[in-house]
């Protein structure tokens, strides 16, 4: 009998730890970047989202760079949580798929691939919360701009973003690129890292895998 009560409080303890996770990545993009590749986008149902980063999601990911997803099917996204921060989320968070939407299949796709795993630290509402103070914290336009590096077409290093950014953030960030329809470099997605309750700004642990080259294009929007 003992021997059967350990051994379900080590499968409890490998099944919860199953769901633990080292840190988020914080992922904002830039929505010219999103825009004019191949696939185009389709704008919200709002109006075209303002000439900004804006938040692609926050992810629970491991040190070794693997990260969990899609960790509690019986959690699923739910408007209904949320619906306070929904204006907020439009302008923040705005989804560019097509056809054109109100952002509840992306914002319910983010929650069930990443928020789920991270639900022992926050659920729906304080997950979405989260995201939205982090963004608050993390102007990277400014930055960028504080650094003379504007959304003007023009090519810039990639060296001079990242320092740019952790001038004005205070962390250095990963970045990822994509390429528009002529097959130009440039930038689209900008990485930062947090602790694991989600409100604290870290140096990463790890970086996504660099897909950049040295000199990238940072797109009108
Ligand atoms: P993820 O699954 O969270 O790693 O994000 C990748 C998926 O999110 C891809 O299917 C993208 O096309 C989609 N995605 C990224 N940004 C947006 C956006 N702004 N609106 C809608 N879908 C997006």
């Amino acid at each position: 009998m003992k021997a059967l009560f350990l051994l379900s409080l080590s499968l409890l303890a490998v099944v919860s730890s199953a769901k633990d996770f080292d840190f988020f990545y914080f992922v904002q993009q830039w929505p010219g970047s999103y825009c004019d590749t191949k696939r185009s986008c389709c704008y919200p149902v709002t109006g075209k989202p303002d000439p900004i980063f804006t938040i692609h999601g926050l992810w629970p990911n491991y040190n070794d760079g693997t990260y969990p997803s899609n960790c509690d099917r019986q959690n699923d996204f739910d408007v209904r949580e949320i619906e306070d921060l929904e204006k907020t989320m439009q302008n923040y968070w705005p989804t560019l798929a097509c056809p054109s939407s109100n952002g509840l299949k992306f914002w319910g796709h983010e929650w069930d691939k990443h928020g789920t795993c991270a639900e022992s630290q926050l659920d729906q509402h304080s997950y979405f919360l989260s995201a939205l103070n982090l963004y608050k914290k993390a102007n990277i336009l400014k930055a960028l701009q504080d650094a003379g590096i504007d959304p003007d077409d023009r090519y810039y290093s990639v060296e001079s973003i990242k320092q740019a950014i952790k001038r004005g953030v205070g962390f250095t960030p990963g970045l990822e690129c994509n390429k528009d329809e002529s097959g130009n470099q440039q930038i689209s997605e900008v990485y930062l890292c947090v602790d694991t309750s989600g409100q604290e700004f870290i140096e990463c642990p790890t970086f996504p895998r660099i897909s950049c080259r040295k000199e990238i294009q940072f797109p009108s929007f």
